[in-house]
């Protein structure tokens, strides 16, 4: 089989599906040819030249999808434009990137006419055994490593305290809003940098979590499990969502820093931090908003952008593992390509296992069909 990795054309993306290391290994696990677009990785820091070390054949744009059998990427293919991919899929091909099936429903329907199979990284069920192919939690740790990063230049003084010479400074304080993946490598990364951390999360798993990172656990006094289907979070009641808010508000006046991450899976982003919030924040206080795509928990955020408001800075950036692309497209290539190793691909045979929970859970649509989504488990 041959794979092909292309240069991703969305603005802006630095990420590459496939890095010189893996295009090794998969030549190493039999699969025939590894074809790599020029440039696909200089944006990422590897080269071509690693990649032909790494024994890939190197080709011009264009050539690629005629010629794949599996083709990886990182974003989803475009529809439309100059270089319009989702024209180019074959017919009988795979290809395996994001593909955000429910919210890109006519998409999903352009790659069945092409008579393509396809798997959706960000379908893949969240079970111990799929950990290794788990590519959103590979890009939430980066996005809120870097969600800490971005909010620390923005901020005008350090993030630890000092005493010094020439004064003493005091250590500053954060506030991160959800304790999923991203949340919780925020804490950490502000917890390394010296800053005193505050957590917040509506499920009963984030306090032992937040805690044992170092962080104070913040709590409302109402009691209502945010518990959902999987380990994810529901919905709350208007009463704890009010709740939330007043103890934000009172956080708002005390923190430096806030990192929002709260989200629902398949619903739009809780709205908690409000303006007034934002404008009891200290003059320079700055607020990342990792929501910002699903529609930002701030008020104030504009997606993909840096805005202000009063005095305070809010970060709205929806790119920020390709903010790190190397590191990012690190981690997505060994997610995806422990994937596809995981289907055993024999010469010339594909081997879609249904069985598979992981490939039930993933797969889009196969050989022109759309294949319903996997059931998922439902709320208690
Ligand atoms: P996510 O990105 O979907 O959401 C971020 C966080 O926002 C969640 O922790 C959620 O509880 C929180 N949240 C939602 N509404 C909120 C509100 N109103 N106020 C405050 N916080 C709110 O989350 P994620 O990073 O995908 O993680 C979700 C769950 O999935 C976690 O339990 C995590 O441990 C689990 N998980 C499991 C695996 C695995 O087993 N392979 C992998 C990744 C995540």
């Amino acid at each position: 089989l041959t794979v092909g990795v292309v240069r991703e054309i969305y603005p802006g993306e630095r990420r590459v599906a496939l890095t010189p290391q893996n295009t090794a290994l998969l030549l190493k696990k039999g699969f025939q040819r590894v074809l790599v677009e020029r440039g696909a990785g200089a944006e990422a820091q590897f080269t071509d030249e690693a990649y032909k070390q790494a024994g890939a054949t190197l080709v011009g744009p264009g050539e690629i999808w005629s010629q794949s059998d599996v083709l990886l990427k990182v974003r989803p293919p475009t529809d439309g434009g100059e270089g319009n991919e989702v024209r180019q899929l074959r017919d009988g091909g795979v290809i395996i990137s994001f593909l955000y099936p429910a919210r890109n429903k006519d998409l999903v329907a352009k790659i069945a006419s092409r008579g393509s199979t396809s798997f959706a990284m960000d379908m893949i069920p969240r079970i111990s055994r799929a950990q290794v192919f788990d590519a959103l939690s590979s890009m939430a740790n980066i996005a809120g490593y870097k969600a800490v990063l971005e909010a620390s230049n923005h901020f005008g003084r350090f993030l630890t305290g000092q005493v010094t010479a020439a004064g003493k400074i005091p250590p500053c304080k954060v506030l991160v809003i959800g304790a999923g993946v991203a949340g919780l490598s925020a804490i950490a990364t502000a917890r390394r940098m010296g800053a005193i951390v505050r957590g917040f999360d509506t499920r009963s798993a984030a306090r032992e979590q937040v805690q044992s990172l170092g962080a104070e656990f913040i709590e409302v006094e109402i009691q209502e499990s945010g518990d959902g289907a999987g380990g994810y979070a529901k919905v709350m009641s208007k009463e704890f969502i009010e709740a939330e808010m007043k103890l934000f508000m009172e956080q708002a006046q005390e923190v430096d820093i806030i990192i929002t991450t709260a989200l629902i899976p398949g619903k739009p982003a809780p709205k908690l931090i409000t303006n007034e919030m934002v404008a009891a924040m200290r003059p320079g206080s700055v607020v990342v908003d990792l929501a910002a795509e699903a529609g930002g928990n701030c008020e104030a955020t504009v997606p993909g952008q840096v805005a202000t408001y009063k005095d305070a800075t809010i970060i709205g950036y929806t790119d920020l593992p390709s903010r790190l692309p190397t590191q990012s497209s690190t981690l997505y290539s060994n997610n995806i390509t422990k994937f596809l190793l995981s289907m055993n691909p024999q010469e010339k045979h594909f081997g879609i296992d249904f069985e598979d929970e992981v490939v039930r859970g993933s797969i889009v649509t196969q050989n022109g069909d759309i294949i319903p989504p996997a059931p998922r488990p439902v709320p208690p």
